[in-house]
């Protein structure tokens, strides 16, 4: 991160769980907050405007969604980029999710507590763009047998399609660096 601590809110019911994402964050360099279900991260989010929010779904007083809608309503908050993490990873879920303008959709069981960090990170980087590859055109074939990684560019922790991440190093002279990463998991291709 750079220069300055980002805010996150962290809203989960599951103690555990939550302490567990506190202390990846905070090593992360975090600025953490916590509350412990939609009713109390409301609370906090107006006193403290986060830059960032990281919530559960299924919560007792108020749940993850209803707490995104309540956000928006407030125009102190209704900017705070939120992220659902999932504990069962359902497709209605996410859609909703996506309905409601999350900025992203991390199931917990799929994606281990560092590689949210990753995701979380990429939401505050600027000058980073994804860039969808098309794995079966020009030099692809050629590119994926010299990183010798599979023909269609497959993550190889859980086989989404890799995009492209740019970089621009100097935008001016249009300079960048680019690299292979997964859009689900953020897993990189090392090379
Ligand atoms: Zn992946």
């Amino acid at each position: 991160m750079e220069n300055k601590q980002v805010k996150i809110l962290i809203v989960d019911d599951d103690i555990d769980i939550r302490e567990i994402y506190a202390e990846v964050f905070r090593k992360a360099g975090f600025n953490v907050t916590e509350a412990n279900d939609g009713l109390e991260g409301l609370d906090k989010a107006g006193k403290e405007i986060p830059d960032v929010i990281f919530t559960g779904i299924i919560m007792p007083r108020m749940d993850g969604f209803t707490m995104m809608d309540a956000l928006k309503k407030n125009v102190a908050t209704s900017k705070i980029p939120v992220v659902i993490s999932s504990h069962m990873g359902r497709e209605e879920d996410k859609k909703k999710a996506e309905k409601l303008g999350a900025k992203d959709f991390i199931v917990r069981g799929a994606t281990s507590p560092n590689q949210a960090v990753e995701r979380i990170k990429v939401l505050f980087m600027e000058g980073n763009y994804f860039i969808e590859f098309d794995p079966y055109n020009l030099d692809a074939a050629k590119l994926s047998h010299d990183l010798n990684i599979s023909k269609g560019f497959q993550c190889m922790e859980c086989n989404e399609r890799l995009v492209l991440k740019i970089h621009f190093d100097n935008p001016k002279e249009g300079l960048f660096s680019a690299r292979f990463v997964c859009p689900k998991c953020g897993w990189i291709l090392k090379i």
